[in-house]
């Protein structure tokens, strides 16, 4: 599966991990400061959704301008990918990233579902970033650890934040 990961178009591949892994970090960081924030499952759920809606179509966007940007500039004629889709893999990989960590809140009560989301997004990244490591050739375990690590950083901004605005 690997192989044929690394035969797509690397800006498919960029846009798919980039997706994912900041879809899992913001989704995260967001699900934990809420739940820590406020007490209604509803509105901690509903958050999150909105917050995962608009940041994927806002990171869709950016892919879009920032990749026909580099097309423009492309000389070389190595950019044969679509813009459209490299837009919809980013759409799609953010909001996959982002259902880690709010499907737990959905399924449990809180405070476990912080707790589930938390350990399911570091998990989550430590595979991303282990899978991306393999595939673009660096080392593997350095690439998941430096993942967790980031992972840990926006959570615990979230769990920060969440808490001294505590409502
Ligand atoms: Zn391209």
């Amino acid at each position: 599966m690997l192989h044929h990961l690394r035969n797509l178009h690397e800006d498919y591949l960029r846009s798919g991990l980039f997706g994912i892994q900041d879809g899992l970090v913001s989704t995260t960081g967001v699900v934990v400061g809420i739940s820590i924030g406020v007490e209604d499952k509803a509105i901690i759920i509903l958050a999150s959704l909105v917050a995962v809606s608009v940041e994927a179509s806002s990171m869709a966007a950016g892919q879009y301008s920032s990749e026909k940007a580099v097309h423009q500039m492309d000389k070389t004629g190595k950019h044969t990918d679509s813009l459209i889709t490299g837009a919809l893999i980013m759409f799609f990989g953010y909001l996959l990233g982002g259902l880690i960590p709010i499907i737990p809140t959905i399924l449990v009560g809180q405070p476990q579902a912080r707790f589930i989301a938390v350990i399911a997004a570091l998990v989550g990244l430590f595979i991303l970033g282990y899978v991306k490591g393999h595939i673009v050739k660096v080392k593997p375990l350095r690439s998941a650890i430096e993942l967790f690590i980031i992972g840990t950083i926006a959570t615990t901004i979230g769990l920060i934040v969440g808490y001294l605005f505590r409502i």
